[in-house]
């Protein structure tokens, strides 16, 4: 993926090594790791170079226990106190360290009986974790750890060390080490020492180095900020890459033809004729822009931003609608087999009583149900399809598509919009219609998807019943937790919500297993469900449905409830820990509620003690429920870079950039953008292949 002379494998002897050769390739890369590395989508050696640290982890010194912050990480040195299993609904070990009188709890949920039996009163430990607030004080929850010989030098790092995504079957230090490998043989590559027009500065290879290996002279905290040269030059060269990338698409769509559809206007009075609701101003709006789109000779590209709650499906329907009366066929994609379920019965309870069946192609079909409904859609005849991005990957033929709509974009990247773009009918290319709920400002929204124009629903529906939401302290989480009883035990349903403690998704699925499990022992007459990122799709998406059709209760869960899924009985949220999320992703959270007629309540439960300026954010939480402006709070409040999150940032396909930190970065690059698109097509097209990836193998899918 990387520009690069290719240099081809002798006949006999030993291949030449490049960056274009497979991962296998390398020292100490086997079949088995270079399958663990196919799963972060790294195939060459050259991915590695490019696979970028998520932190850094600061072992150059010892913290004694006095000075431990909660939140920070820490390396520890102090004896171990005593050890015990403590057994119940889940088994683990608790270590309780001592240091001259301070003390920190150490937990671990996976361990055998010799390393139980390693932990001796007295013995001299040196830990590694993040630090967290416990009932009890201080705790790490699975650290690294080693013994220590009790006058032996501290074993310390002389630099920072990266810390990299990973994924089961790989570890931190063999891919630390593998690619420090592809870093030497950069050296030799002619593009990554190539420099760039108009991005002057460190050069590409200089600061991957820096990146990846930090020396004596790195500036350390600039790098720990994100701010150093290296990094900053990164970021540049990504965002430039992906508006390469967008105005391309842009171009190369808007080149083609699209099916003509003039019947918008016919479709809305046929369908308002018949909801029970008046569509409101902003949703009459957003259809007159779609309307002018959709009766010109070009694709549409547009991205239909509004609040959770604000009514983009209907206004999506009404095109759909638009276009199966003219003769085509209209898809909805949603992210979760579960929305396109939702999607499906909203969609059949509008469109029904106007002789249109929505097709649902599920992942839960049988083979043979699902070769009919292949059929069906391959014929022409269901004018009307509902399913998850997964199911539209497989090789699904439409007989005269004309309307794609995406839901929650923020799931959705570059990638996958390039994908879109061969769908259609030999000869032409469908209208593009991408809905989102990540309430972002609008310029920002203009430069983040320069490919699409923008229409904003920016009003709610009349008759919402607000969200009342309190703010409250940990001390007074258990009578939170009676209030949630009896809430429940009076038909109400609710979300507990465990916010993440670590991007390791492990340690944080952990943390909500435990919160659950203590649910589940002080309300023992409720039946608790329990979802987070580590469990398979299909229970994650049973998980959901138990609680959406009122199985279970109270639903604990990680953030990955965030997207869209309506459960109008649903009326109360807890946020536990409500201080670690960013205000639009506690609004986004806060909008699984508030949903049905009940009057629902959020719970923001927070850690003591609070600074002034956590409290003045928790406020703005309590206070503010408009999501833009939550979102402009949010930019002034805790700096660009939590808006979105880093999650989603991953999830839109960005490896270092992202686009609401580095927002000011973005406009002088975009001039810069047009020029190379003129001046330098080659420049532009290898910069794409390094940071978007394969466009054409995008295309293909
Ligand atoms: P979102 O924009 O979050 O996807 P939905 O499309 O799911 O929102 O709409 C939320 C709810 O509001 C749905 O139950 C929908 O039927 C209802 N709704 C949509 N538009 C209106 C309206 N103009 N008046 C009243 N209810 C509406
Ligand atoms: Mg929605």
């Amino acid at each position: 993926m990387i520009g690069h002379e290719l240099r081809r494998p002798h006949a006999q002897g030993a291949p030449a090594l490049t960056l274009s050769s497979e991962l296998t390739f390398l020292k100490g890369a086997g079949p088995q790791a270079a399958s663990a590395l196919r799963g972060l989508d790294l195939h060459t050696v050259g991915d590695l170079l490019f696979h970028l640290p998520l932190r850094y982890e600061d072992r150059r010194r010892l913290t004694p226990l006095a000075e431990l912050r909660e939140g920070s990480e820490a390396l520890v040195r102090a004896r171990v106190e005593v050890a015990e299993v403590r057994f119940g609904p889940r088994r683990m070990l608790l270590v309780a360290l001592d240091q001259d009188g301070r003390g920190l709890l150490l937990r671990f949920f996976h361990f055998n009986e010799s390393q139980r039996a390693g932990f001796t009163p007295g013995r001299l430990i040196q830990v590694f974790g993040s630090v967290r607030g416990g009932r009890n004080g201080l705790e790490m929850v699975h650290p690294e750890y080693q013994w220590v010989e009790a006058d032996a030098a501290p074993a310390l790092d002389a630099h920072l060390t990266p810390v990299y995504p990973l994924t089961a079957g790989m570890t931190q230090p063999r891919l630390r080490r593998l690619i420090g490998q592809a870093l030497d043989l950069a050296t030799r590559d002619a593009a990554l020492n190539q420099a760039l027009p108009g991005l002057d500065g460190l050069g590409t290879l200089d600061a991957l180095d820096a990146i990846h290996r930090p020396g004596d002279d790195t500036d350390t905290r600039a790098l720990l900020a994100l701010r150093h040269p290296a990094q900053q030059r990164l970021i540049r060269e990504e965002l430039l890459a992906h508006q390469l990338c967008m105005r391309l698409l842009r171009l190369q769509i808007r080149e083609r033809p699209a099916p003509v559809l003039d019947g918008l206007d016919d479709a809305r009075q046929a369908l308002c004729a018949l909801l029970p609701f008046d569509l409101t101003g902003a949703q009459q709006r957003v259809l007159d822009e779609l309307a002018v789109d959709l009766r010109g000779p070009r694709p549409m590209l547009r991205l239909m931003q509004g609040d959770v709650g604000s009514g983009k499906t209907v206004v999506a329907a009404v095109a759909m609608l638009a276009a199966a009366r003219s003769g085509h066929q209209a898809v909805l994609m949603a992210p979760t087999e579960l929305l396109a379920e939702q999607h499906q019965a909203n969609l059949r309870s509008w469109l029904q009583p106007l002789g249109i069946e929505p097709v649902l192609i599920s992942g839960r079909l049988r083979k043979r149900e699902r070769d009919a409904c292949a059929e069906r859609i391959a014929s022409g005849e269901a004018a009307i399809v509902v399913g998850t991005h997964a199911v539209f990957q497989t090789s699904l033929r439409f007989a005269h598509l004309a309307l794609v709509v995406v839901d929650e974009q923020h799931r959705f990247g570059v990638q996958q919009r390039i994908a879109l773009r061969d769908k259609g009918p030999s000869g032409s290319t469908p209208h593009q219609l991408v809905m989102s709920a990540t309430p972002i400002p609008r310029t920002l929204a203009q430069t983040l998807y320069a490919d699409l124009d923008v229409s904003v629903i920016d009003q709610l529906p009349p008759g919402r019943t607000p969200i009342a939401t309190v703010v409250l302290g940990q001390p007074r989480r258990d009578q939170v937790i009676a209030r949630i009883g009896a809430a429940c035990r009076d038909g109400r349903q609710a979300y507990w919500v465990c916010t993440l403690i670590d991007e390791n998704e492990e340690i944080e699925a952990q943390a909500a297993a435990v919160t659950a499990e203590k649910l589940r022992e002080a309300l023992q007459d409720l039946r608790i469900g329990l979802v987070h990122g580590r469990l398979r799709g299909e229970a994650k998406e049973a998980a959901m449905r138990d609680f959406k059709d009122g199985h279970t209760q109270l639903l604990v869960a990680t953030t990955v409830i965030e997207v869209g899924v309506d459960v109008p009985n649903a009326s109360i949220m807890v946020i536990d820990n409500a201080e670690r999320l960013g205000l639009s992703q506690l609004h986004q959270l806060r909008g699984r509620v508030g949903r049905g007629s009940r009057a629902s309540q959020c719970v923001l439960l927070y850690q003591h003690p609070l600074s002034a300026d956590a409290r003045a954010r928790l406020e703005v939480r309590r206070t503010t429920t408009d999501g833009v402006r939550i979102a402009q709070a949010d930019l002034e409040l805790r700096g660009p870079g939590e808006l979105l999150g880093r999650r989603q940032t991953g999830l839109i396909g960005l490896k270092i950039a992202d686009p609401v930190r580095d927002a000011e970065l973005i406009g002088p690059l975009q001039p810069l953008a047009d020029h190379w698109l003129q001046h330098h097509p080659a420049e532009s097209q290898m910069l794409i292949r390094r940071w978007v990836g394969d466009v054409e193998r995008y295309a293909r899918v």
